[in-house]
């Protein structure tokens, strides 16, 4: 595999919105410790539809106010490109300049009655709308899209966005080193040579990770599954026994060549930053 070491390591930490304000007043705290370890950026999702609009946006706004880039998520999903041109409008009037484009999820039981049906469509529509004006990153699944046809097909479909414009990439979490090792590869024998971020989910519970990953495609390996349930509620050792088998994945990824992390941080400062402690830079 040929190494994408020559990007230098960057590291970004991805929020939700808040949905109240005790987690809003939180999340200031954990911005605040997470902002101490310079991140390249934070990002903040989206939900599918439009439901976090004005959510996504504040936190946005006043995450970049507070001096490192922001970068919004932004799904297309049952979205219509004058709701989208409106969104790309108010970011661009904020000074925001990376976006994490995405199709999304629709949410069960509701029709799509968008004007986009991919995320390539979406990459391509910011670019007409806004030239270079964002940094546009897309989503990757070394494990396979979940309702991809096939890996062929999905890795042609995820060629469709970088072609569009994707400035960089920023994969689905997984716990299987091999399966990010053979993406980048495969990006490589076919002239992708944008940076492509693993994403890293922290361990720190096990129910919902198991219901989470089954939902999207992220596979927990067997012998890691089987670890994690051997200690039922002992959450003192799920976190960590997941701190050790989490950083030593980081590890091996960027000693293999990641270009950085991206660290799915559920909002939470110490498993994130417990990580990158560990990690030899
Ligand atoms: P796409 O790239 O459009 O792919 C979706 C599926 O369609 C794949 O199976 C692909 O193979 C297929 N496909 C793609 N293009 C074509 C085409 N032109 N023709 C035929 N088939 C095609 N969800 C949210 O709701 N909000 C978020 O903030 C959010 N953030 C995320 C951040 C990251 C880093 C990742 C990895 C995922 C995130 N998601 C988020 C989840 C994401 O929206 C879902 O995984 C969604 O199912 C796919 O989005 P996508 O942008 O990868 O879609």
């Amino acid at each position: 595999m040929q190494s994408q070491k020559n990007h230098s390591q960057l590291f970004s930490f991805e929020f939700y919105p808040p949905k109240t304000d005790e987690g809003a007043a939180s999340l200031q705290l954990v911005h605040n410790k997470l902002a101490q370890l310079n991140p390249d950026f934070f990002s903040v999702t989206f939900g599918a539809g439009g439901s976090t609009r004005d959510k996504t946006f504040t936190t946005v706004v006043d995450i970049q106010a507070k001096g490192i880039k922001a970068a919004p998520h932004l799904s297309c999903v049952a979205s219509t490109k004058t709701n989208i041109s409106a969104i790309l409008k108010d970011y661009k009037e904020h000074g925001i300049t990376k976006i994490v484009a995405l199709r999304g999820d629709l949410p069960s039981g509701m029709m799509s009655a968008g004007e986009f049906r991919y995320a390539n469509e979406l990459v391509e529509f910011i670019r007409q709308e806004t030239g270079d004006n964002f940094q546009i990153h897309v989503a990757a699944y070394p494990e396979v899209h979940p309702q991809a046809s096939s890996a062929v097909d999905d890795f042609k479909n995820f060629k469709r966005k970088v072609e569009a414009g994707a400035n960089a990439v920023i994969t689905q979490y997984f716990y299987n080193a091999e399966a990010y090792f053979h993406f980048v590869d495969t990006c490589e024998k076919n002239g992708i040579t944008i940076p492509i971020v693993p994403g890293i989910m922290p361990i720190t519970q096990y129910s919902q990770l198991f219901r989470f990953s089954e939902m999207c495609g992220a596979d927990i390996p067997r012998w890691l599954r089987k670890r994690l349930e051997s200690f039922g509620d002992d959450r003192d050792s799920i976190q960590a026994f997941g701190l050790e088998v989490v950083s030593s994945l980081c590890q091996r990824l960027l000693d293999g060549g990641a270009p950085g992390l991206h660290f799915y941080t559920m909002n939470q400062s110490a498993p994130t930053m417990a990580i990158l402690d560990n990690l030899k830079r």
